[in-house]
């Protein structure tokens, strides 16, 4: 099995460069994922560190369920295919595709074996005897794949494998590698900066921009349900139109943009607007060249550059009040000529919002429903809906966790329509369903939240069951508006939030945060004797004794090292009892940031909640303060 888990990865370069953050991500054995976005965004990087030829700064690599940070990159079973394939000039493509089995000694008849199957799978095996130099682009690209694939790798990783090809033998070697992909059923991981090969080749793509996934979907549902301006632009070939517009309710929800113009939704798209806030106010607009027509009445335009691209025309037209050109694709019209005036007329179905200030959709499937709950003695409880919280999920929870909490995020791609062990049974009803090309939104009601519920389910979910049931058709087993529905959502796949959006559950299981201690006072003042550390309070008012000193993980100060501070150039702030930590991890939660840390006189870890502007990673060694507050005395 070669499925893999990334786990809250980060890769800071020396000297601070951060270049992949929080990176989490699942793929499944035998899938093809791209990882798309604009040069220096940090896919590579992300696949280097999947080789093992980048050490992961901070997170966990786990290859077939087991944790890979620190397997050497030829233990990995892993074969990468770079841009720049360098053959040896001097050796035929058979010894090219053999050497790195030679190397590991593996024995010749097993070679042969290897290097003849990859070239048959190829269409290379008329070429093995020839040297490079007698070889096309494309046919050295092929023997470059074909080095990989003898290695029976459980991973490709292909890092812009076409990008010194010209166009037309990239199209081919595109549909060649997706084919390859097909034959091997192997996990692909493939790396590009170009739209086109991610849309046409991924299973599902990862779209970086900045170091940071900004979203990870089918390539059509991140055309259809792009999650963020950048997504929605980035994706689509000329990019979507987006414009500033006024959101108005009138007879139904519309636009008002440019000088006068006005676009109305229809109500079913109007229903998917997520919060009613924005009403009369700024937002963005956004709209594809396809998905605007011409029209004999409308939104006036006046056709500034036309593009006659053979089977489409391409138009940019002028809208009075708009700064830029509306892009407008259509079939071939050779009709249209600069300067022609026009009507067009906007597809509001296919259209987007865009809150102005974070850029982030505000119309469509949300990544997340955010749903109030609390926890009432064993249970959550989310409105009129109770589910047990599960032991494993409980271990998880910062000693704060149930004092702050206040919503969970469930996504919306993590809802079963099956009974699931340790998850929420939501019953929910229909109200309208959205279909997309591969997948099904539902917008539900239900008793665990105000408002809609909404999740996607796979179209392919219920292709199975209509075979399953010999239904004659899709819609016959697809819950439509008024319909029933039992909803399960694992507690594995929410997270935990407190009101200023700060994540409380850890990644993983939290230590209790306590150590034995010797309390005494005298002269007024209190000392907590820990293995190596003394604390000096004021009178606590207890008795003497032993006890547990229980650190409480959001009340403990922090301050940096005298030494660290000095190298990272900080200010070094001295404080009364602060004991020394050495940190081997943290979980960035928001604002805040988890550190798990050594501290003399506890076994187990400690943990303390800091503020995120500082990183373990930058400074592995510093000082928690152990104020008055930042602990419980427990009697033994
Ligand atoms: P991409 O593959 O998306 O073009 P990279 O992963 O190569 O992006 O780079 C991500 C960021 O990390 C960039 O800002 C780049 O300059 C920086 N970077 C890459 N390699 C190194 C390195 N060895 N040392 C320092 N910074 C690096």
């Amino acid at each position: 099995m070669a499925d893999l888990l990334l786990e809250n990865i980060y890769k800071v370069y020396e000297g601070g460069v951060r270049a992949v953050s929080d990176f989490n991500l699942k793929i499944a054995d035998k899938e093809f994922v791209v990882f798309v976005g604009p040069s220096g965004c940090g896919k590579s990087t992300t696949l280097r560190m999947i080789a093992g030829l980048e050490e992961i700064t901070s997170g966990s690599l786990f290859i077939g369920g087991s944790k890979m940070n620190d397997v050497e990159p030829k233990d990995r079973n892993i074969a990468m295919v770079f841009q720049n394939y360098a053959l040896y000039p001097h050796m035929t493509v058979f010894q090219n595709m053999a050497f790195g089995l030679k190397l590991r000694k593996v024995n010749a008849k097993e070679i042969e074996k290897r290097v003849k199957n990859a070239a048959a799978i190829l269409g290379i095996t008329d070429l093995l005897a020839r040297k490079p130099k007698a070889l096309s682009g494309g046919q050295r690209q092929r023997v470059a794949l074909g080095r990989a694939i003898v290695r029976e790798p459980n991973v490709f990783l292909l890092d812009e494998p076409l990008s010194n090809l010209d166009a037309k033998l990239r199209v081919q070697m595109r549909a060649e590698i997706t084919k390859l992909h097909k034959r091997l059923a192997t996990t692909f991981i493939y790396v590009t900066h170009d739209q086109t090969e991610a849309m046409t080749m991924g299973d599902r793509i990862v779209v970086m921009k900045d170091g940071f996934i900004q979203q990870v979907d089918s390539p059509a549902t991140l055309y259809e349900q792009p999650r963020n301006v950048f997504v929605a632009t980035f994706l689509g070939s000329p990019q979507m139109n987006i414009f500033e517009a006024n959101l108005v309710e009138d007879k139904g929800l519309g636009i008002a943009f440019g000088e006068g113009h006005t676009a109305s939704f229809p109500e079913t798209k109007a229903k998917q607007l997520s919060d009613r806030q924005y009403i009369g106010e700024r937002v963005l607009f956004g709209v594809r060249p396809e998905n605007i027509k011409l029209a004999s009445s409308g939104i006036k335009a006046k056709v500034d550059v036309v593009e006659h691209l053979g089977s489409e025309t391409i138009i940019y037209a002028e809208v009075a009040g708009l700064d830029s050109n509306v892009i407008v694709k259509i079939p071939t019209d050779y009709d249209i000529v600069e300067g022609k005036e026009l009507f067009l007329s906007f597809d509001m179905d296919k259209a987007h919002l865009f809150d102005a200030e974070t850029k982030q959709s505000i119309m469509g499937v949300p990544d997340v429903n955010r749903v109030p709950c609390s926890v009432e003695g064993d249970d959550l409880v989310l409105n009129g809906t109770r589910a047990a919280l599960p032991e494993s999920i409980r271990q998880k929870f910062f000693d704060f966790t149930l004092r702050d909490l206040s919503e969970i995020r469930v996504p919306a791609t993590e809802v079963r329509l099956e009974p699931a062990p340790d998850s929420i049974h939501i019953k929910a009803k229909v109200d309208f369903t959205v279909q997309g090309n591969d997948c099904i939104a539902f917008y539900v009601n239900s008793d665990a939240k105000d408002g809609y519920f909404v999740f996607r389910i796979k179209t392919s979910y219920f292709e199975k069951k209509m075979e399953e049931q010999g239904a004659k058709s899709l819609s016959k087993v697809i819950p439509a508006a008024g319909d029933e529905m039992d909803l399960y959502v694992p507690f594995s796949e929410i997270t935990f939030h407190g009101k200023d959006g700060l994540r409380l559950n850890s990644r993983e299981k939290v230590s209790d945060n306590t150590a034995d201690c010797v309390v005494t006072t005298k002269n007024g003042k209190t000392t907590v004797k820990l293995a190596g550390n003394s604390l000096v309070y004021d009178d606590l008012g207890v008795a003497d004794g032993d006890y547990k000193i229980k650190l409480i993980s959001d009340k403990i100060g922090f301050v940096y090292d005298k030494k660290y501070a000095k190298k990272n150039k900080v200010e070094y702030v001295p404080a009364a009892n602060a004991v020394s930590a050495k940190a081997y991890d943290e979980d960035r939660l928001g604002d805040k940031n988890a550190v798990f840390c050594a501290v003399k006189g506890f076994d187990n870890y400690v943990t303390a909640v800091i503020p995120a502007t500082f990183s373990v990673y930058k400074m592995p060694v510093f000082k928690l303060v152990i104020g008055k507050d930042s602990f419980e005395l427990i009697k033994k």
